[in-house]
Protein backbone atom coordinates (compact mmCIF):
# COMPACT_ATOMS: atom_id res chain seq x y z
CA UNK A 1 0.00 0.00 0.00
CA UNK A 2 1.42 3.42 -1.08
CA UNK A 3 -0.96 5.75 0.51
CA UNK A 4 1.07 7.80 3.04
CA UNK A 5 -1.49 8.38 5.85
CA UNK A 6 -1.01 11.06 8.56
CA UNK A 7 0.12 9.72 11.48
CA UNK A 8 -1.87 8.75 13.83
CA UNK A 9 -2.07 9.63 17.41
CA UNK A 10 -3.84 8.62 20.38
CA UNK A 11 -4.99 11.61 22.45
CA UNK A 12 -2.13 10.63 25.20
CA UNK A 13 0.64 11.43 22.47
CA UNK A 14 -1.29 14.43 21.11
CA UNK A 15 -1.50 15.88 24.64
CA UNK A 16 2.05 15.14 24.83
CA UNK A 17 3.49 16.91 21.99
CA UNK A 18 0.88 20.12 21.90
CA UNK A 19 2.72 20.15 25.61
CA UNK A 20 6.41 19.96 23.36
CA UNK A 21 5.57 22.21 21.02
CA UNK A 22 3.95 24.53 23.69
CA UNK A 23 7.11 24.01 24.80
CA UNK A 24 9.72 25.44 22.24
CA UNK A 25 7.39 28.18 21.65
CA UNK A 26 8.03 29.62 25.26
CA UNK A 27 11.88 28.67 24.78
CA UNK A 28 11.45 31.19 21.76
CA UNK A 29 9.75 33.60 23.06
CA UNK A 30 12.53 33.45 25.91
CA UNK A 31 15.40 33.84 23.08
CA UNK A 32 13.40 36.63 21.66
CA UNK A 33 13.43 38.84 24.96
CA UNK A 34 16.47 38.18 25.18
CA UNK A 35 17.42 39.55 21.85
CA UNK A 36 15.45 42.80 22.04
CA UNK A 37 16.77 43.10 25.94
CA UNK A 38 20.41 43.07 24.83
CA UNK A 39 20.84 46.54 23.53
CA UNK A 40 23.81 48.52 23.40
CA UNK A 41 25.08 50.00 27.37
CA UNK A 42 26.95 53.63 27.02
CA UNK A 43 29.77 54.87 28.35
CA UNK A 44 30.93 51.90 30.27
CA UNK A 45 34.71 51.61 30.39
CA UNK A 46 36.51 47.76 30.24
CA UNK A 47 39.96 47.81 31.55
CA UNK A 48 42.04 45.11 29.54
CA UNK A 49 44.86 42.86 31.91
CA UNK A 50 47.11 40.31 30.39
CA UNK A 51 50.03 40.72 32.54
CA UNK A 52 51.54 37.37 33.20
CA UNK A 53 54.23 35.65 35.83
CA UNK A 54 53.52 32.31 35.02
CA UNK A 55 52.58 30.43 31.34
CA UNK A 56 52.39 33.29 28.47
CA UNK A 57 49.59 32.49 25.88
CA UNK A 58 51.09 35.15 23.68
CA UNK A 59 47.21 36.61 23.03
CA UNK A 60 47.45 39.93 24.56
CA UNK A 61 47.52 41.77 21.33
CA UNK A 62 45.05 39.77 19.64
CA UNK A 63 42.63 40.00 22.80
CA UNK A 64 42.89 43.61 23.12
CA UNK A 65 42.16 44.00 19.07
CA UNK A 66 39.10 41.32 20.08
CA UNK A 67 38.09 43.37 22.72
CA UNK A 68 38.78 47.32 20.92
CA UNK A 69 35.98 46.20 17.98
CA UNK A 70 33.32 44.77 20.45
CA UNK A 71 33.73 47.97 22.82
CA UNK A 72 33.27 50.09 19.87
CA UNK A 73 30.01 48.01 18.85
CA UNK A 74 28.55 48.43 22.32
CA UNK A 75 29.53 51.67 22.55
CA UNK A 76 32.08 51.21 25.52
CA UNK A 77 35.61 52.27 25.72
CA UNK A 78 38.48 49.40 26.26
CA UNK A 79 41.85 50.18 27.96
CA UNK A 80 44.85 48.43 27.15
CA UNK A 81 46.49 47.37 30.60
CA UNK A 82 49.06 44.83 29.95
CA UNK A 83 51.08 45.42 33.50
CA UNK A 84 48.31 46.73 35.76
CA UNK A 85 49.65 50.31 36.02
CA UNK A 86 45.82 51.30 36.61
CA UNK A 87 45.34 49.13 39.94
CA UNK A 88 47.93 50.98 41.68
CA UNK A 89 45.70 54.42 41.65
CA UNK A 90 41.87 53.36 42.97
CA UNK A 91 40.77 56.81 41.55
CA UNK A 92 42.20 55.71 38.27
CA UNK A 93 40.42 52.01 39.07
CA UNK A 94 37.26 53.68 39.83
CA UNK A 95 36.66 54.76 36.52
CA UNK A 96 36.05 51.02 34.92
CA UNK A 97 33.07 49.16 35.04
CA UNK A 98 34.46 46.15 34.06
CA UNK A 99 38.29 44.45 34.32
CA UNK A 100 39.05 42.02 32.17
CA UNK A 101 41.46 39.14 33.12
CA UNK A 102 42.54 37.78 29.25
CA UNK A 103 44.97 35.11 29.90
CA UNK A 104 46.60 36.28 32.90
CA UNK A 105 48.65 33.80 34.76
CA UNK A 106 50.91 33.22 37.79
CA UNK A 107 50.84 34.54 41.29
CA UNK A 108 53.39 37.67 41.03
CA UNK A 109 51.57 40.09 38.57
CA UNK A 110 50.17 43.00 41.23
CA UNK A 111 51.36 43.65 44.95
CA UNK A 112 49.88 44.09 48.03
CA UNK A 113 48.47 47.55 47.29
CA UNK A 114 47.68 46.91 43.71
CA UNK A 115 45.10 43.89 45.38
CA UNK A 116 44.12 45.67 47.76
CA UNK A 117 43.14 48.47 45.77
CA UNK A 118 41.57 45.99 43.63
CA UNK A 119 39.41 44.68 45.69
CA UNK A 120 38.01 47.70 47.21
CA UNK A 121 37.04 48.21 43.52
CA UNK A 122 35.32 44.92 43.38
CA UNK A 123 33.57 46.29 46.95
CA UNK A 124 32.10 48.90 45.16
CA UNK A 125 30.39 47.41 42.33
CA UNK A 126 32.48 46.02 40.02
CA UNK A 127 32.44 43.61 37.29
CA UNK A 128 35.01 41.06 35.92
CA UNK A 129 35.99 38.99 33.13
CA UNK A 130 38.05 36.56 33.20
CA UNK A 131 39.42 34.43 30.12
CA UNK A 132 41.13 31.01 30.19
CA UNK A 133 44.64 31.09 32.05
CA UNK A 134 42.72 33.64 34.55
CA UNK A 135 42.21 30.72 37.06
CA UNK A 136 45.66 29.95 36.72
CA UNK A 137 46.19 33.45 38.06
CA UNK A 138 46.62 33.55 41.82
CA UNK A 139 45.44 29.82 42.69
CA UNK A 140 43.64 28.95 45.60
CA UNK A 141 45.38 28.12 48.54
CA UNK A 142 43.52 24.59 49.01
CA UNK A 143 43.73 23.62 45.01
CA UNK A 144 45.59 20.55 44.49
CA UNK A 145 47.59 20.86 47.98
CA UNK A 146 50.00 23.75 46.46
CA UNK A 147 49.25 26.15 49.24
CA UNK A 148 50.20 28.78 47.44
CA UNK A 149 47.67 30.83 48.64
CA UNK A 150 48.63 34.62 48.12
CA UNK A 151 45.37 36.25 46.71
CA UNK A 152 42.76 33.71 47.64
CA UNK A 153 40.17 36.24 47.07
CA UNK A 154 41.27 36.60 43.02
CA UNK A 155 40.30 32.51 42.52
CA UNK A 156 36.89 32.90 44.68
CA UNK A 157 35.86 35.94 42.85
CA UNK A 158 36.80 33.93 39.66
CA UNK A 159 34.91 31.14 40.69
CA UNK A 160 37.91 28.53 39.88
CA UNK A 161 41.62 27.32 39.95
CA UNK A 162 42.32 25.31 36.95
CA UNK A 163 43.62 21.40 38.17
CA UNK A 164 47.60 20.59 38.34
CA UNK A 165 49.12 17.55 36.63
CA UNK A 166 47.44 17.64 33.67
CA UNK A 167 45.45 21.17 33.26
CA UNK A 168 44.34 20.04 30.55
CA UNK A 169 43.53 17.69 27.59
CA UNK A 170 46.47 16.90 24.99
CA UNK A 171 46.59 19.87 22.35
CA UNK A 172 43.24 21.31 21.20
CA UNK A 173 41.10 18.45 20.56
CA UNK A 174 37.91 19.09 18.82
CA UNK A 175 34.87 18.54 21.66
CA UNK A 176 30.90 19.49 21.70
CA UNK A 177 29.95 21.70 24.12
CA UNK A 178 26.11 21.67 25.61
CA UNK A 179 23.70 25.14 26.71
CA UNK A 180 23.37 24.71 30.54
CA UNK A 181 20.02 26.81 31.23
CA UNK A 182 19.40 30.41 29.29
CA UNK A 183 22.02 33.00 29.89
CA UNK A 184 22.82 36.45 27.43
CA UNK A 185 26.28 34.66 26.81
CA UNK A 186 25.09 31.17 25.02
CA UNK A 187 21.89 32.59 23.39
CA UNK A 188 23.49 33.30 19.81
CA UNK A 189 25.31 30.37 20.35
CA UNK A 190 24.79 26.37 18.61
CA UNK A 191 24.23 23.79 21.00
CA UNK A 192 25.66 21.83 21.29
CA UNK A 193 28.80 24.26 20.31
CA UNK A 194 31.51 21.95 18.84
CA UNK A 195 35.17 23.58 19.41
CA UNK A 196 38.43 22.96 18.87
CA UNK A 197 39.94 24.24 22.63
CA UNK A 198 42.81 23.26 25.59
CA UNK A 199 39.63 21.95 27.85
CA UNK A 200 40.42 22.15 31.20
CA UNK A 201 40.15 20.05 34.36
CA UNK A 202 38.93 21.50 37.93
CA UNK A 203 38.63 17.94 40.09
CA UNK A 204 41.79 18.68 41.94
CA UNK A 205 42.18 22.26 41.73
CA UNK A 206 39.41 24.71 43.21
CA UNK A 207 36.03 25.37 42.22
CA UNK A 208 33.15 27.16 43.68
CA UNK A 209 29.94 25.34 44.18
CA UNK A 210 27.44 28.07 43.17
CA UNK A 211 28.86 29.06 39.78
CA UNK A 212 26.25 28.86 37.70
CA UNK A 213 27.63 26.70 34.83
CA UNK A 214 26.07 27.79 30.64
CA UNK A 215 28.25 25.71 29.04
CA UNK A 216 29.73 22.39 29.45
CA UNK A 217 31.98 20.18 27.40
CA UNK A 218 31.06 16.33 26.97
CA UNK A 219 33.36 13.60 28.40
CA UNK A 220 36.97 14.29 27.15
CA UNK A 221 40.10 12.01 26.66
CA UNK A 222 43.28 12.75 29.16
CA UNK A 223 46.93 13.21 28.16
CA UNK A 224 46.87 9.59 29.84
CA UNK A 225 44.50 8.31 26.68
CA UNK A 226 42.29 7.17 29.06
CA UNK A 227 39.02 9.00 30.51
CA UNK A 228 39.52 9.69 34.15
CA UNK A 229 37.59 10.87 36.49
CA UNK A 230 38.48 14.90 35.70
CA UNK A 231 37.44 13.99 32.24
CA UNK A 232 33.86 13.83 32.73
CA UNK A 233 31.51 16.39 31.26
CA UNK A 234 32.36 19.43 33.40
CA UNK A 235 31.55 23.91 33.19
CA UNK A 236 33.51 25.31 30.68
CA UNK A 237 31.93 29.07 31.21
CA UNK A 238 30.12 30.04 34.31
CA UNK A 239 28.69 33.01 36.41
CA UNK A 240 27.70 34.88 39.36
CA UNK A 241 26.11 38.02 40.85
CA UNK A 242 28.17 39.26 43.32
CA UNK A 243 27.09 40.42 46.58
CA UNK A 244 28.30 44.09 46.08
CA UNK A 245 26.02 44.61 43.30
CA UNK A 246 28.99 43.24 40.32
CA UNK A 247 29.41 40.43 37.91
CA UNK A 248 31.35 37.43 37.67
CA UNK A 249 31.72 35.39 33.76
CA UNK A 250 34.83 32.87 33.44
CA UNK A 251 35.46 30.65 30.21
CA UNK A 252 37.99 28.35 30.30
CA UNK A 253 38.24 28.70 26.58
CA UNK A 254 41.15 31.28 24.72
CA UNK A 255 44.13 28.61 24.83
CA UNK A 256 44.99 29.51 20.88
CA UNK A 257 45.25 32.89 19.95
CA UNK A 258 43.29 32.11 16.69
CA UNK A 259 40.38 32.07 18.91
CA UNK A 260 40.42 36.30 19.13
CA UNK A 261 41.06 36.76 15.38
CA UNK A 262 39.00 33.80 13.58
CA UNK A 263 36.79 32.64 15.61
CA UNK A 264 33.29 34.41 15.29
CA UNK A 265 31.56 32.65 18.05
CA UNK A 266 34.09 32.60 20.57
CA UNK A 267 33.78 36.33 20.08
CA UNK A 268 30.33 36.31 19.93
CA UNK A 269 30.17 34.44 23.50
CA UNK A 270 32.51 37.09 25.21
CA UNK A 271 30.90 39.84 23.46
CA UNK A 272 27.62 38.61 24.86
CA UNK A 273 29.19 38.11 28.16
CA UNK A 274 30.55 41.66 28.70
CA UNK A 275 27.10 42.80 27.46
CA UNK A 276 25.52 41.23 30.35
CA UNK A 277 28.16 42.57 32.60
CA UNK A 278 27.82 45.93 31.45
CA UNK A 279 24.09 45.99 30.96
CA UNK A 280 21.68 45.52 34.05
CA UNK A 281 18.57 45.14 31.53
CA UNK A 282 20.56 41.93 30.34
CA UNK A 283 20.20 40.47 33.79
CA UNK A 284 17.73 37.17 33.75
CA UNK A 285 17.57 34.03 36.16
CA UNK A 286 18.99 30.68 35.39
CA UNK A 287 15.95 28.75 33.76
CA UNK A 288 15.71 25.11 32.40
CA UNK A 289 17.19 24.38 29.59
CA UNK A 290 15.95 22.76 25.62
CA UNK A 291 15.18 19.58 27.95
CA UNK A 292 12.48 18.22 29.71
CA UNK A 293 12.02 19.73 32.57
CA UNK A 294 10.96 17.61 35.69
CA UNK A 295 9.53 18.96 38.88
CA UNK A 296 11.18 19.20 42.05
CA UNK A 297 10.33 19.58 45.32
CA UNK A 298 10.84 21.75 47.31
CA UNK A 299 13.86 23.62 46.07
CA UNK A 300 15.86 24.26 47.53
CA UNK A 301 16.16 21.48 49.51
CA UNK A 302 18.00 20.21 52.32
CA UNK A 303 17.87 16.81 53.14
CA UNK A 304 15.00 14.89 50.16
CA UNK A 305 13.36 16.32 47.24
CA UNK A 306 10.57 15.17 45.27
CA UNK A 307 11.14 14.12 41.56
CA UNK A 308 8.20 14.36 39.09
CA UNK A 309 9.05 13.69 35.29
CA UNK A 310 6.76 13.77 32.00
CA UNK A 311 8.89 10.55 31.23
CA UNK A 312 9.76 7.21 32.15
CA UNK A 313 13.28 6.08 33.64
CA UNK A 314 16.00 7.21 35.25
CA UNK A 315 18.38 10.38 36.09
CA UNK A 316 21.64 11.02 37.79
CA UNK A 317 22.76 13.94 39.66
CA UNK A 318 25.60 16.15 38.44
CA UNK A 319 27.17 18.69 41.09
CA UNK A 320 28.56 22.20 39.66
CA UNK A 321 32.42 20.70 38.67
CA UNK A 322 30.34 17.92 35.95
CA UNK A 323 30.81 14.74 38.39
CA UNK A 324 28.23 12.06 38.42
CA UNK A 325 27.35 12.13 42.80
CA UNK A 326 24.28 10.33 42.35
CA UNK A 327 23.61 7.46 39.42
CA UNK A 328 20.00 5.71 38.26
CA UNK A 329 17.62 7.58 40.27
CA UNK A 330 14.36 6.80 39.50
CA UNK A 331 12.94 10.24 37.34
CA UNK A 332 9.75 9.96 39.76
CA UNK A 333 9.82 9.76 43.75
CA UNK A 334 12.08 10.78 46.54
CA UNK A 335 15.63 11.17 46.41
CA UNK A 336 17.69 11.09 49.73
CA UNK A 337 20.20 14.27 49.18
CA UNK A 338 21.16 14.28 52.70
CA UNK A 339 24.92 13.19 51.40
CA UNK A 340 25.16 16.15 49.01
CA UNK A 341 26.82 19.32 50.02
CA UNK A 342 25.41 22.94 49.50
CA UNK A 343 25.50 24.21 46.07
CA UNK A 344 23.99 23.82 43.08
CA UNK A 345 23.38 20.43 41.29
CA UNK A 346 21.93 18.95 37.85
CA UNK A 347 19.55 16.05 37.47
CA UNK A 348 19.74 14.43 33.66
CA UNK A 349 18.67 11.87 31.80
CA UNK A 350 20.62 12.86 28.12
CA UNK A 351 18.94 9.98 26.21
CA UNK A 352 15.41 11.03 27.16
CA UNK A 353 16.40 14.94 26.75
CA UNK A 354 15.77 15.69 30.51
CA UNK A 355 16.89 18.57 32.61
CA UNK A 356 16.21 20.10 35.64
CA UNK A 357 18.75 22.15 38.30
CA UNK A 358 17.79 22.33 42.07
CA UNK A 359 19.64 23.70 45.26
CA UNK A 360 20.90 22.17 48.59
CA UNK A 361 20.75 24.62 51.45
CA UNK A 362 20.91 23.81 54.93
ZN1 LIG B 1 46.14 27.27 27.59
Amino acid sequence: MMRSDPPVHTPLQKVRSDIVELYFRMRNAIFLMLVVTMTPASSQRVLHFSATSGFDHGTRAVSFAMFTGIGSELGSEVINDPLGATFSDPTALAEFDVVVFSNTSGNNILDAEQRANFEQWVQSGGSILGIHAATDTYRHSTANGNNTGTWDFYAELIGASVQEGPNHVNGTPQYAMSHIGIHPSTAALPDPWVKSEEYYYWEGGYFRNDNIPVLEVEQTIGPNGQVNSYDEPRPMSWYRELPDDGRAFYTALGHAPSNFTDDPLFRQHLKDALLWLIDASTSIKPQPTHDMVPIIWPNPAQDHLFFHSPVTGQIRIIDARGSTVIANVNMTGLIDVSNLAEGIYYARNELRRLNGTFIIQR
